[in-house]
């Protein structure tokens, strides 16, 4: 088959996102089917039930603008409302849809996860639409999820099935997809340990208002063997907490200080599964480098670098248990596990909206031991000195938080008297 060199296969694009749903298990081996659209009206589909975990470039169907399928499989059962979405939506150009836990359980419960809960949510994913039950391969779920698509949705809830998501391109379609879930893993957690506080579009806005212009811009970089191995490991840092699950695509910040008050830092609108040492922004003498856009925590970072000059890496992050403590009142105790606490100590929380307007004041909480602080519906930040002890701390965090969350079903959590906390400091401190 001719390839156009100018547009990578869609082919490949394809089983790209698969093995990445089926790795992060927002799959099982037969359920859920991607597709994506070409510019002449060819739809590339997963073939029907053919195994996830071993999808090669060869299975993937096309089905061709008059309707002439080609390929080794039959096309997924459920191709007819992909088809019926494209139909209904020119703009959209890739569809995923999968059987994902937290938002299989929002569709049995026939309810929509609310994306104001944190920022990142709404922007994201937008307002979520709701298709009602119909069988599974059959014309009536093509009419009923295109009806949806309609109304402007760019993701679906299936009910008592599992979820659909659209995309201008695969990519978007799979990070929107990715947040969907964590949303709803950060609700489901929240609800365990209390009640989630969702914010208003008003907040959102407003909050948003207040994020800095961009830094001006600089020729004036240079790429010598310390600058270049920072590079390395705030990229190779980032692939890490996608894998373990502490960061998604759309989110997660993280910078490394350079030379006195200069950083590197990681960038905005790049899939963070996918960002390279190349796209790590140097921030030199409080100017950018040129052509690049860095993450928009950008100016809370230089502000926490400036007063803390102990701290040389810092990560800002939406774990899905520490963000159960973030979007509710329940308090993340890391007095219940001694070693937990040692390492982080209290951690405080910060109301949200303040990340901007009051970074002055973000900055000044954190101390050689006070590395970390959760700011309300929007993430935690941590610090240390070598990047990898502050992945450590998220690491840590993020094991506390889901122990919480676990011990709150199980009995009374019993935290640490203050005697016990002093015995520690004497011995360790
Ligand atoms: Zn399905």
């Amino acid at each position: 088959m001719k390839m156009n060199p100018s547009s990578p296969d869609p082919r490949a694009r394809i089983t790209g996102v698969i093995q990445r749903i089926y790795k992060a298990r927002l799959t099982t081996t037969t359920g859920g089917n991607i597709s994506v659209r070409e510019e002449n009206g060819d739809i590339w589909v997963t073939p029907s039930g053919i195994d996830k975990g071993s999808l090669e470039q060869k299975d993937i169907i096309c089905v061709r603008k008059d309707g002439t399928i080609e390929g080794l499989h039959k096309p997924s059962s459920e191709f007819t409302f992909h088809k019926a979405i494209y139909e209904s939506r020119p703009d959209i150009r890739a569809v995923i849809h999968a059987h994902p836990p937290a938002l299989v359980s929002f569709s049995m419960v026939r309810n929509i996860p609310d994306t104001n809960i944190i920022p990142l949510a709404r922007n994201v994913c937008g307002p979520i639409g709701y298709a009602k039950y119909a069988i599974s391969g059959g014309a009536k779920l093509g009419e009923v999820i295109a009806a949806e698509f309609s109304k402007g949705f760019k993701a679906v809830i299936m009910e008592n099935h599992g979820v659909v998501l659209g995309g201008e391109d695969l990519k978007d379609a799979y990070v929107r997809f990715e947040t969907l879930e964590f949303a709803a893993r950060t609700i489901f957690n929240a609800r365990s340990i209390g009640n989630p506080v969702f914010l208003t579009n008003e907040e959102i806005d407003n909050m948003e208002s207040q994020i800095p212009a961009d830094l001006p811009e600089t020729d004036q970089v240079e790429h010598p063997s310390d600058e270049l191995a920072i590079r390395k490991s705030i990229s190779d840092l980032v692939h890490r907490a996608c894998d373990q699950g502490l960061m998604i695509g759309s989110s997660g910040t993280v910078s490394v200080r350079w030379r006195n008050d200069d950083f590197l830092i990681t960038p905005r609108n790049i899939p963070r599964w996918e960002m390279s040492t190349e796209d790590v922004i140097q921030i030199r003498a409080g100017k950018r480098e040129a052509g690049k856009l860095p993450s928009r925590a950008l100016q809370v970072h230089a502000r926490i670098y400036k007063e803390n000059p102990h701290v040389n890496s810092i990560i800002l992050a939406q774990p899905p248990h520490i963000m159960a403590f973030a979007v509710s009142n329940a308090e993340l105790n890391v007095r219940a596990i001694p070693e937990s606490w040692y390492f982080l100590r209290d951690v405080p929380k910060v109301d949200f909206g303040k990340q901007f307007d009051q970074a002055g004041t973000i900055a000044s909480m954190f101390s050689p031991r006070n590395p970390a602080l959760i700011i309300r519906n929007d993430s935690i930040i941590v610090t240390g000195d070598k990047l990898m002890q502050t992945f450590d701390r998220l690491e840590i965090a993020e094991f506390t938080a889901r122990a919480l969350i676990i011990g709150k079903t199980l009995g009374e959590l019993v935290p640490m008297t203050q005697d016990q906390i002093d015995e520690l400091i004497d011995k360790f401190d």
